[in-house]
């Protein structure tokens, strides 16, 4: 038996619970993270005596390149530090990313891949799941041993770590985390493949930070996609697009670790008292003008081409 340092650490109790004021278990026991539940020592010397390799997709599509470098710099202060991180950006600009030349901690690595471009911004949104199970299937399954997806317009502001790591993991969504079932913004058109029955479903997940490994990564993304293409033949388009269908997903094929929404926080929420920490914070955006209005220089652009 190999025996590495000696660790020293306070005995686990088995009646006092670290925390009172969050629920840290689902009824199918999945924890849930929250700050002050877990030893993050132990933790990393679990995770490192693995060589656990995990991977960071993000989508830059158009206009949400200027997230970019942000989200870079603050994920190299606070996302998976000391073990072995690959960066995959998937992008229509591939020129444009290639200009930044981030300086990366040791074992880390950033990869610039390729994905369509499509006009609405919601075929962004939806069209991520079957990016993200392509280049699973064809790349990160060879590459790392997790997969974790997140939304480009945001900002590392503390740690996330391997704690955070399981299977299959969902965010429990800022805006809904205390709300009965008949609030939570599922697909109610029982049409849709997203369809969830108003007497369904635990919580509301967001589709800004998911992940698991990546043979997990590979089902969830690959039900989506076909759950999106099955409605598209019938011409409907779930309500919050492939969040609904994620949503859809987790209800049957339940997450095995819950991130608490100090994972996914969006400041216009305030901050409760039982959040400790904001670990990864939405960073706001003018939604019209990011996603669909041309800015001066491309409606310049575009008149000059048109008198030629
Ligand atoms: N996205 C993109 N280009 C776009 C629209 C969306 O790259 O024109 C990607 C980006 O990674 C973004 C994600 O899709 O973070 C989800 O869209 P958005 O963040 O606008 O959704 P919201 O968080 O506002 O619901
Ligand atoms: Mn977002």
């Amino acid at each position: 038996m190999h025996c590495g340092k000696r660790m020293l650490y306070e005995k686990p109790q088995a009646l006092t619970p670290p925390r009172t004021d969050v629920v840290m278990m689902t009824p199918w026991l999945a924890p849930i993270v929250w700050n002050g539940t877990y030893n993050i020592d132990i933790l990393n010397a679990q995770f490192q005596l693995r060589g656990v390799r995990i991977g960071l997709a993000m989508f830059a599509i158009k206009k949400y390149v200027v997230f970019l470098q942000q989200f870079i710099e603050t994920a190299e202060k606070f996302f998976m530090v000391g073990h072995k991180v690959n960066y995959y950006i998937l992008t229509d600009r591939v020129e444009e990313v290639h200009q930044y030349n981030f300086k990366l901690g040791e074992g880390r690595q950033l990869f610039t891949l390729q994905s369509p471009t499509y006009k609405r911004w919601q075929d962004i949104c939806f069209r991520r799941m079957e990016m993200i199970r392509n280049y699973t299937r064809d790349r990160f399954i060879n590459e790392v041993d997790y997969l974790a997806v997140a939304d480009i317009d945001m900002q590392f502001s503390d740690d996330v770590g391997v704690e955070s790591l399981s299977e299959l993991f969902g965010t429990i969504h800022p805006g809904f985390y205390n709300l009965s079932r008949q609030s939570f913004t599922y697909e109610r058109r029982a049409e849709s493949r997203a369809y969830i029955p108003p007497d369904e479903g635990d919580f509301y997940y967001a589709a800004g930070y998911f992940g698991g490994t990546t043979e997990e990564i590979y089902k969830l993304t690959n039900y989506c996609h076909n759950g999106i293409m099955a409605d598209r033949k019938k011409n409907i388009e779930a309500l919050w697009h492939e969040e609904s269908h994620l949503n859809k997903y987790f209800i049957y094929y339940k997450p095995t670790k819950l991130l608490s929404p100090e994972y996914l926080w969006d400041n216009r929420m305030g901050i409760p008292g039982f959040l400790k920490r904001r670990r990864f914070v939405a960073v706001p955006k003018n939604h019209n003008e990011i996603r669909n209005k041309r800015s001066i220089k491309e409606k310049q652009r575009a008149s000059k081409n048109a008198k030629h």
